[in-house]
């Protein structure tokens, strides 16, 4: 019986309140909280309608003040606040938490919205004042990051001594018509896929170019696939975490498209996050493109097909050597038919339910900053199961070359 303060309802948002109403037995209370108050009311509406059992309320704020947070805080006495905002939010957030007393948990790293670089410093800096004050807090608790960390903590628990090699494999193939669009926010998703790629290697960072290294991989579920090399989150923490790494990548799939079109963006400059003057106002041009794309969280009901994300790993046990691979297949019409969004929202937002529950019921609470490898594995993966993202496992694979 836990009261839950969600901020944020975009795509990712709704699905975490979709997962919280199910698991009414643990969340018998939830605040969905956003700068815009009409997009909570409308889900409300539907989550009371179609569940009946958690107690919903629904608040504004701007999660960019962390007193206007802090008096919402005070008000409804959360016993946990789930942050599916922006990453640019976190900072904020967590400072909130700290000011209230109240544990944490969000699904992507702080980034400062000048400077399109994401990186764990800024949050792991409230280590100390997190375990002071005995509160927890759980970053990146989405799929990936989130799942492949617990993937990760889970074949280091069960099959490894150590893991020298880990590839992160994340599929989408999903088909929505149109030519171009993104599947979780857009200005989120454009910074990330042209950045530089980057993978760790013998303890230090290599760099690529944006997209320049490019592998073809035969996805169970959905078939061969284009992928390309990317800087992602989870690796600057696995990497730490996980024992024997030698080298950790991260692989995401895109479809001709898609890079057509994002390169032509980038090419007319519609792509850049530096403000430009507008007829006297001032505009940054990849906000303006937002604006203009399809909302992800509309995607839903146009999109079909299958996303297959997880990880491949090598390594030993009692000095033999071990291959590894476990991943989630998820159908977006499935999805959509369960809680009206893609399957990308959908396989981010469970997790969040997931690691919210598991700290409100005690098997995640422990005081400080923690990645989700940091925590014990295996209620997460029973969840998984349980919740909507079942995992398999096989034992042959091979690492991409
Ligand atoms: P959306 O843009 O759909 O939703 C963001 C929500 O946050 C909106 O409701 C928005 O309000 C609200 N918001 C933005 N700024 C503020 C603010 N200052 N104060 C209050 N509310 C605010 O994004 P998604 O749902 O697609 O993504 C949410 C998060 O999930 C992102 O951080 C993204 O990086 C992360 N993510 C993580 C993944 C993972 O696997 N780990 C995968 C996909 C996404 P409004 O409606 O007014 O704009």
């Amino acid at each position: 019986m836990s009261k839950a303060l969600l901020i944020g309802c975009g795509g990712v948002g709704a699905v975490i309140a979709h997962k919280c109403c199910q698991n009414h037995e643990v969340f018998s209370e939830l605040t969905i909280a956003s700068r815009t108050k009409s997009k909570c009311d409308e889900l409300k509406a539907i989550l009371v309608q179609k569940y009946g059992k958690t107690k919903v309320e629904t608040a504004a704020v701007d999660a960019d003040n962390t007193a206007e947070l802090v008096e919402l805080m005070k008000k409804i006495k959360p016993d946990i606040c789930i942050n599916a905002a922006l990453p640019y939010q976190d900072l904020t957030i967590m400072d909130a938490c700290l000011e209230y007393g109240v544990d944490y948990l969000d699904t992507a790293n702080y980034e400062h919205p000048d400077t399109a670089k994401f990186e764990y410093k800024w949050q792991w800096a409230y280590r100390e004042r997190f375990e002071k004050a005995g509160l927890t807090a759980v970053l990146g608790c989405g799929f990936d990051p989130g799942v492949t960390g617990v993937f990760c903590a889970y074949a280091m628990k069960r099959y490894f001594d150590e893991i020298h090699y880990i590839d992160i494999l994340d599929c989408n193939g999903g088909d929505h018509g149109y030519p171009f669009a993104t599947n979780f926010n857009p200005e989120i998703n454009i910074r990330e896929v042209s950045a530089k790629g980057s993978y760790i290697e013998n303890g230090e960072w290599v760099e690529t170019e944006p997209m320049e290294i490019k592998r073809v991989y035969n996805f169970d579920g959905v078939g061969e696939k284009d992928m390309y090399l990317l800087h992602h989150e989870e690796l600057e923490s696995l990497a730490l975490n996980i024992k024997g790494i030698k080298r950790i990548r991260f692989f995401m799939t895109f479809g001709q498209s898609y890079l057509t079109h994002l390169k032509c963006l980038e090419n007319v400059g519609m792509t850049s996050i530096k403000p430009i003057d507008y007829q006297g106002m001032k505009i940054v041009p990849l906000q303006f493109l937002k604006a203009v794309l399809p909302d992800p969280a509309s995607l839903g009901a146009r999109t079909k097909g299958k996303t297959n994300i997880g990880c491949i790993m090598q390594g030993t046990k009692d000095g033999k050597p071990v291959n590894y691979y476990v991943y989630n297949i998820c159908d977006h019409e499935d999805c959509y038919k369960e809680v009206g969004s893609q399957a990308i929202s959908y396989t981010t937002g469970v997790p969040a339910m997931i690691g919210a529950a598991l700290v409100l019921t005690g098997e995640w609470k422990k005081a400080g900053v923690y990645n989700v490898e940091e925590f014990n594995p295996e209620p997460f993966m029973d969840a998984l199961n349980k919740w909507g993202l079942p995992w398999k496992e096989c034992f042959e694979p091979a690492l991409v070359e």
